[in-house]
């Protein structure tokens, strides 16, 4: 996206995307499809954070999204983009308070839940519209690659950057697989969830596996049974939550609980094979929608969600101000490695913008441990976090010692 707005922005610039395997192969064409507008994953984390820009954050993301949209449009992409709303869904009592205490949005009771998807499991839900919008995360990042191009951007594939180099205020020298050189003026890094070329960067965020289920189309029969005629997006209130939707072409996607950590922050391909975290999610499906119990599973994958301690995206400039970096989006990038984008492109052309001046765009958070500390610590928090789960949602000392100091593990 940000070799898009580059060049719009400037049509004379000449802009190279360098990317180490192929465009979208990773967790931009793998993804849930949720397009959100939260900058901040989520109303609660961005308001116990940053209470005084909260209302700016909020506009911000709502135009980020509008402005996705219209690009989508614009670019003539055909992404399935769908602007159905999301139902969070309570499967506990004390979940089922909080969404009838929100405020953004409808309550719906039990009856009301389940006359919009039957699922036994459902207690109560709460539907919010305009906030988000539903993709087919690979037509995107395959859309935008081809409309980069059309622009003008020269996009070399199987091109690793190796790494970043130049003093004073030369040219940045990007070193790239096969020996060759990029002198440029300006940096974009959005190498997200891989390892960071920047030192600086290498504790900010640790990769966790995130498991996906797509089920064969639904017969007539089988939706009939489910219902769901208005294709909300759904997610649970879980600490280890899970999100299901309906593709296209009817099927459903099913993803989340599973966050697995590997220690050292390793990314490998072999992590995606977890066959417990599937039949994890299978019978959770099931439990969810048990008048779905013929349908069958024709798609699985994984992929690793970047994730920060401050639940969200991070942004950085080095080398006097010539490489610009954001990364951290913990699992709700989609929409928001756009605004990242715009963000990074500000900061390189030191244009002061409303962008800019946030105090979300200007801090950096608290860097995760290194290891052994990291792997211990995401190990304690994921179980506090299930048994919070387990106990109406009350947190344990380690979790309430965290939000104390900002610190958390999400995916
Ligand atoms: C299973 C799953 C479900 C998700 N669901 C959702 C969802 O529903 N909604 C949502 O908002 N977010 C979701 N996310 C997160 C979202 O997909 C990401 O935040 C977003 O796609 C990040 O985009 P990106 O372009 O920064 O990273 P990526 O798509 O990971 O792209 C980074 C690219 O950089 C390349 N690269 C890395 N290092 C180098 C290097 N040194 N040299 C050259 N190239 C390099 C990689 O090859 C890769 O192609 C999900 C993620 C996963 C894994």
């Amino acid at each position: 996206m940000d070799r898009v707005l580059a060049k719009r922005r400037d049509p004379s610039r000449r802009v190279v995307l360098l990317e180490a395997q192929t465009i979208g192969w990773a967790a931009s064409g793998r993804n849930g499809g949720f397009a959100e507008a939260s900058l901040t994953h989520g109303e609660q984390n961005g308001r116990a954070r940053w209470p005084d820009e909260m209302d700016t954050l909020d506009r911000l993301g709502s135009e980020n999204l509008d402005a996705l949209e219209r690009d989508v449009t614009e670019l003539g992409i055909d992404a399935q983009l769908e602007r159905t709303g999301v139902l969070s869904v309570a499967y506990e009592p004390h979940q089922v308070r909080w969404l009838a205490e929100a405020e953004h949005g409808t309550f719906l009771d039990e009856p009301a839940v389940q006359a919009e998807i039957a699922s036994p499991v459902f207690r109560a839900g709460r539907f919010v519209e305009g906030d988000s919008a539903l993709v087919h995360p690979a037509r995107l990042a395959a859309g935008l690659a081809r409309a980069a191009s059309e622009f003008g951007v020269e996009v070399f594939e199987h091109s690793a950057v190796l790494g970043l180099s130049g003093s004073g205020r030369g040219p940045v020298e990007v070193r790239v697989t096969g020996g060759r050189t990029v002198r440029t003026g300006q940096v974009a890094l959005a190498t997200n969830v891989f390892r960071p070329l920047l030192r600086r960067a290498r504790l900010s965020t640790v990769p966790v596996y995130d498991y996906v289920l797509m089920t064969e189309p639904l017969t007539p029969a089988q939706r009939d049974a489910i219902g769901w005629r208005h294709r909300q997006g759904v997610s649970d209130l879980a600490n280890q939550f899970h999100y299901s939707r309906l593709t296209a072409d009817g099927r459903i996607l099913y993803g989340g609980y599973d966050a697995i950590y590997h220690a050292g922050r390793r990314v490998r391909a072999s992590y995606e094979d977890r066959e417990s975290s599937y039949r994890t999610l299978a019978s959770h499906f099931l439990t969810t929608y048990p008048q779905l119990e013929d349908v069958r599973f024709s798609h699985r994958w994984a992929g690793a969600i970047d994730t920060s301690t401050q639940f969200c995206a991070f942004y950085g400039l080095a080398r006097r101000g010539r490489v610009a970096y954001a990364g951290g989006f913990t699992g709700l990038g989609v929409a928001a490695t756009r605004f990242a984008a715009e963000t990074m492109l500000d900061r390189l052309a030191g244009a002061d913008t409303e962008r800019t001046q946030l105090e979300m765009v200007r801090k950096r958070p608290l860097p995760f441990p290194p290891e052994p500390f990291a792997k211990i610590g995401i190990e304690a928090t994921k179980w506090s976090l299930d048994r919070a789960d387990h106990r109406e949602g009350r947190r344990n000392l380690l979790l309430r010692t965290l939000d104390r100091l900002g610190l958390g593990f999400d995916s």
